[in-house]
């Protein structure tokens, strides 16, 4: 028998990839699924950045570049979140890592072990937890409650502080709600993380530049009192539809940086090089097919909201970001993920129950809808007869 270490008792998964693969399968033995379950864009990755990496390749970009990325993207990097954000970065403080994903793995292992409470979004992306439990820390759960329109808030996210946090996760815009935190939460959140110098923030801003009209990305990187102490997550997966090149990065406080680099020369040396070239091009590039993917979103975000609050027992609020709907299913009677069961088996349409994401994630499920205005339709037809017909 292979002893490997206790810690893989802990730890978890996205269950979003197995409802993927059993959508898959499914189709592969002819059923036809209509896919509301996994969290990518369906537009393709704009022309001009496929080509970059094509010309990349064509000009002999394919040896190890630095384990942090090429200087050209990190500096392109640095002059878009300053763009952004308002705040100065030095190309020096960005690692260019395989995928947003890393940078959590990076900053939860930096912190995590025994003794220790690390902060997490629930309702929340499931890798904080399942990494968090990885280490052996302590994982402790802001509620990212409905009433609030699944904003955080700062006094519940300040009250659970103790002499043990070291590590405080945010995400907004949020998976797998579609809630943004306004400002003013936020900086009551930042007045008071600014007196406890001695708790890191990774902050998940994966989908920053996913909001709707009404709505207002606030970056927890504009606020000086906390920059030290900031891991900032961003990638280009969900902007720029590149969720399969696995490009992300962080800026990192000067504290960390060469622990993160460390962990990038241990693990995987660099990101795969013509795929940073591509992260140059769609970075100083034309942003025009962005503004087109997000309006999309938007006629696709009031075609989900307004089916399924016509559905019986379904209620959902308006996502103010992203590309998801998380609306409470409780009065159906069904529980989330025996219902997500069904109506993958059943009706053929592919959603994720909310305890996938945290325990607070019962009675909703997950629809994401990077799909098209006619198979949301269609998924939506589906669901309102599985309902009208199905008993709990
Ligand atoms: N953070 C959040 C909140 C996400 O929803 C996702 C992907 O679904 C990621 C990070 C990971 O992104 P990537 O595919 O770039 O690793």
């Amino acid at each position: 028998m292979l002893k490997t270490i206790e810690a893989f008792n802990r730890i978890g998964e996205e269950n979003a990839f197995a409802v993927l693969a059993r959508a898959t399968e499914l189709a592969g033995e002819g059923r036809d699924i209509i896919n509301l379950g996994i969290g990518q864009p369906d537009f393709r990755t704009p022309e001009h950045i496929v080509e970059a990496a094509v010309k990349a390749l064509r000009d002999g970009e394919h040896g190890y570049t630095p384990a942090t990325g090429i200087l050209p993207l990190r500096e392109a990097v640095a002059a878009d979140v300053e763009k952004r954000t308002g705040a100065a970065v030095d190309p020096g403080n960005v690692v260019v890592v395989p995928g947003g994903k890393v940078t959590m793995f990076m900053a939860i292992l930096m912190f995590g072990e025994p003794g220790v409470d690390i902060l997490y979004p629930d309702p929340g992306f499931p890798i904080y937890r399942s990494m968090i439990e990885f280490t052996g820390a302590n994982p402790v759960p802001i509620p990212i409650r409905e009433e609030n329109e699944f904003a955080f808030s700062a006094e519940e996210t300040l009250s659970l502080l103790t002499p043990n946090t070291r590590l405080v996760i945010l995400n907004s815009p949020a998976n797998p709600t579609g809630g943004v935190t306004p400002r003013a939460e936020i900086k009551k959140l930042v007045a008071g993380l600014a007196k406890r110098p001695d708790i890191a923030i990774l902050s998940d801003e994966i989908y920053g530049q996913m909001t709707y009209e009404g709505a207002e990305h606030c970056s927890l990187y504009g606020f000086e009192e906390i920059r030290d102490r900031l891991i900032l997550l961003d990638g280009w997966s969900k902007t720029y539809a590149m969720t399969g090149w696995r490009m992300g990065y962080a800026v990192w406080p000067e504290a960390l940086l060469d622990k993160a680099r460390k962990l990038a020369v241990n693990c995987w040396s660099c990101v795969n090089a013509p795929a940073q070239f591509a992260g140059i091009a769609a970075l100083t590039g034309p942003q025009d097919a962005v503004a087109r993917m997000m309006a999309e979103f938007d006629i696709r975000r009031k075609l989900v909201v307004e089916g399924l609050n016509a559905l019986p027992g379904v209620s959902a609020r308006v996502p103010m970001g992203a590309f998801y709907a998380f609306p409470n299913i409780r009065e159906t009677g069904f529980k989330a993920k025996p219902l997500a069961r069904a109506l993958l088996e059943e009706a053929g349409v592919a959603v994720i129950g909310g305890p996938d994401f945290g325990v607070l994630g019962e009675g909703y499920i997950r629809l994401s809808y990077a799909n098209s205005a006619e198979n949301i339709s269609r998924a939506l037809k589906r669901m309102e007869e599985f309902l009208a017909s199905a008993r709990p």
